[in-house]
């Protein structure tokens, strides 16, 4: 945004007067909608009662109020009914009219009005642009804010999907990349050097099927139905992603430890299961302690086969332990390192898919410890003697 802003902060019209205004804008020619929604509020009417959902609904216009001030020009609109969780903006002062308005503008002033919000309320919010041609009552209105919405939630699960993808194609190339570099530095023994070449040589054909995978497997479709049913064994799973992330570790002068481990077969394709692991390997080693160990064994259960991952980094306070299996939500204590909040989401996806679970507690170690419960293969499903 250029030139003129308005510094101070604009009451949000009622959505009568907002649509009225927006009439003689549309007659200029097609204006931009933006529209931020807090779900939140709903339920804080419904669980803390009226005079709660009153004193928050005051909180977040004043934040509104004080964004749409720094964000627009004089002409632009802004709307808000009361008892309503949605808020809408139109780019309509006439100063646009000859450069016209980008999506950028859109997203960008979205960005910042939802982030006030958000930060001022302790709320989530939901938003989402689209073109109103023309107006000429709430009705219209209303079906304008729906396909705002609708438009933004599929731009969100656009960009969590490609994010999913970055960020599960992100640990092959690195152990791809620290392989090679091994290699080409050189002093390796013959038999050991096959095996970092056959390591790398795994992983990228792990990518390519990743690749394929994903956009079947995406985080959009949680809906589709279990993996498919095949099952592979466990203890090899568990030797080829230690392997994977072994020059990550390095990095951080991390020593990865597999516990021998009983054979069995786990009830789960060969590739989600080392996705699995290897997102929760990644995890203890970005959060376990410089120089310190991480610890991956399995054991067998009743008709479960159960996989702990253990690192001596901070652990997860018991607060956050559910909360952090959800899809971008990241803990208090990640600090500066560098995450998206996806991985476990992944991890979760990928357990319950085949029919098993994941959860975390604190370690021996002294972090964290994750436990992924996995159905035992058909074949082994023997009660243990
Ligand atoms: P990211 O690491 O990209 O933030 P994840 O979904 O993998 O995303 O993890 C979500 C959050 O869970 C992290 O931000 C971090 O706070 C916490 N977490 C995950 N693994 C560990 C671990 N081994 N030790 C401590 N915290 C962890």
């Amino acid at each position: 945004m250029d030139s003129v802003t308005n510094s101070c902060a604009r009451k949000p019209l009622a959505l009568d007067r907002f649509t009225a205004s927006l009439k003689s804008a549309l007659s200029r020619g097609p204006v931009p909608l933006l529209v931020i929604r807090l779900p939140h509020f709903e339920r804080i009417a419904w669980r803390d009662g009226k005079r709660a959902a009153r004193r928050f609904e005051r909180r977040v216009v004043d934040r509104f109020a004080e964004a749409a001030g720094r964000a627009l020009r004089a002409g632009d609109l802004t709307g808000h009914e009361g008892g309503s969780d949605v808020f809408v903006i139109a780019l309509s002062a006439p100063s646009r009219g000859s450069k016209g308005v980008f999506a950028p503008d859109c997203r960008s002033v979205l960005e910042r009005a939802a982030a006030a919000m958000s930060l001022g309320a302790d709320a989530r919010t939901e938003t989402g642009w689209t073109w109103l041609r023309g107006v000429s009552c709430r009705a219209d209105l209303e079906r304008g804010v729906e396909a705002a919405l609708e438009r933004g939630a599929r731009e969100r699960e656009r960009y969590e999907f490609f994010a999913a993808v970055g960020h599960e194609l992100r640990t092959p190339l690195t152990s791809i990349r620290g392989y090679l570099e091994t290699l080409i530095d050189g002093g390796l023994d013959p038999p050991t050097g096959r095996r970092f070449l056959e390591t790398a040589r795994r992983e990228t054909l792990r990518m390519g099927r990743l690749l394929e995978g994903m956009f079947e497997f995406s985080l959009l479709d949680l809906s589709a139905q279990t993996l498919p049913a095949r099952s592979c064994d466990a203890a090899a799973q568990i030797e080829t992603a230690c392997d994977v992330v072994r020059p990550l570790a390095r990095t951080r002068g991390i020593t990865v430890h597999s516990a021998p481990c009983e054979a069995a077969r786990v009830e789960i394709d060969e590739d989600a299961l080392l996705q699995l692991l290897v997102n929760l390997l990644e995890n203890a080693i970005k959060y376990g302690r410089e120089g310190g160990t991480v610890r991956i064994g399995a054991r067998r259960s009743e008709g479960e086969v159960v996989i702990a991952v253990d690192d001596d980094g901070a652990g997860i306070v018991p607060d956050e332990r559910d909360a952090i299996f959800n899809l971008r939500v990241r803990g208090a204590q990640s600090g500066g390192r560098p995450g998206t909040g996806i991985g476990l989401a992944i991890v979760k996806m990928i357990a319950e898919r085949a029919g098993g679970g994941i959860s975390v507690r604190s370690s021996p170690l002294g972090g964290a410890r994750f436990e992924a419960v996995l159905p035992l293969g058909a074949d082994f499903a023997v009660p243990l003697s």
